[in-house]
C-alpha cells in the first residue's frame, strides 16, 4: 500500500540487492533517490524504468514536503548512492517528517557498511558506537576522537582512502595503541581487511593510501592501553585553541 519504504542498495556487488528490494524498486510510484543517475544504473540493472526525484542534502528542505505529501497515496522509495539510507546518508528528516504525519514507513533492510566491517574485523562486536565521518577540521576532529576514546565499545568510522593513514596516526596518538582493522571496497573484486594496532596500520597506510572507500573498526580500550590524563588535557587545549568550541 502507500507510503514511505526505505531500501537497502549493495555497496559494491549487485547480487547483493535482495529480491524484496528489486521488487520494491520495481513497484514504486516514485524513488527518491541521492543521485539519480546512480539509481538509474541500479534500475537498469533490474530492467525497471521508475520515475525518479533527487533527494540530497542540497534540495532536501524543498522536496521533503512534497514527498511527505505524495506518500498519503503513492509508494514512495528512498534509496542513497549505496548501502542503507540514513546511515552517513540523507533520509532520517524525511523519517521524522513521515512519522509526524501518520504515513505508514517499511524498511527493507540490506547492505551497511559498518555492519559488514564488523563482521570482518575481529573486534568485539557485543557493544560499538558508529561513529560515521570524523569531522574535516582538525579541532573538531581532535576533540571528536578523544570523546569517543572514554567510551566502552568498538568504534566503527567511515573514511576514504586517500585520508586513511593520516586519521589511523591521529587515532594512535590520541587513543593509544589499540587493536583495529581496515576493510575496504567490501563485496568488490579488490575487497580486503588488514588488521593490527593502530600504529602499525598507520605507518602501513602512510606509505601506500588504500585505494576506495574504507571502514576504520577500532577496539575498546584496554586497562594497559589507556592514555593518560596528562597526554588528553593536552591535545584538548591544542584541539580548542585551533578551533574553540561554541557553547550549547
Ligand atoms: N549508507 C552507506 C552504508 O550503509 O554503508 C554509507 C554511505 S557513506 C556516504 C560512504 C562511506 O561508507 C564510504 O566513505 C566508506 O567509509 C563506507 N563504504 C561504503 N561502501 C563501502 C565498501 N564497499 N567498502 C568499504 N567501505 C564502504
Amino acid at each position: 500500500g502507500p507510503g514511505l519504504y526505505i531500501v537497502a542498495t549493495p555497496i559494491g556487488n549487485l547480487g547483493d540487492l535482495s529480491p524484496r528490494a528489486a521488487a520494491m524498486l520495481a513497484g514504486a510510484d516514485v524513488i527518491a533517490a541521492e543521485d539519480t543517475r546512480v539509481t538509474a544504473r541500479l534500475l537498469a540493472h533490474i530492467g525497471a524504468k521508475v520515475p525518479m526525484l533527487p533527494y540530497h542534502d542540497h534540495n532536501a528542505d524543498t522536496v521533503r514536503p512534497r514527498l511527505i505529501a505524495r506518500m498519503a497515496n503513492e509508494i514512495v522509495v528512498l534509496v542513497s548512492d549505496a548501502g542503507t539510507p540514513l546511515i552517513s546518508d540523507p533520509g532520517y528528516k524525511l523519517v521524522r517528517d513521515a512519522r509526524a504525519a501518520g504515513v505508514t514507513i517499511v524498511t527493507i533492510p540490506g547492505p551497511c557498511a559498518a555492519v559488514a566491517a564488523l563482521t570482518l574485523a575481529g573486534l568485539p562486536t557485543d557493544r560499538f558506537l558508529f561513529a560515521g565521518f570524523l569531522p574535516a577540521k582538525a579541532g573538531a576532529r581532535a576533540a571528536a576522537i578523544i570523546e569517543l576514546g572514554a567510551v566502552r565499545a568498538t568504534l566503527v568510522f567511515y573514511e576514504s582512502g586517500g585520508r586513511t593513514g593520516a586519521t589511523l596516526a591521529e587515532m594512535a596518538k590520541l587513543l593509544g595503541n589499540r587493536p583495529a582493522a581496515v576493510a575496504r571496497e567490501i563485496s568488490k573484486r579488490f575487497e580486503e581487511t588488514v588488521d593490527g594496532t593502530l600504529e602499525n596500520l598507520a605507518a602501513r597506510y602512510a606509505e601506500t593510501p588504500p585505494r576506495g572507500e574504507v571502514v576504520i573498526v577500532v577496539g575498546p580500550p584496554g586497562e594497559a592501553a589507556a592514555v593518560d590524563d596528562a597526554t588528553l588535557d593536552a591535545a584538548l587545549l591544542r584541539a580548542m585553541a585551533v578551533q574553540p568550541m561554541k557553547p550549547a
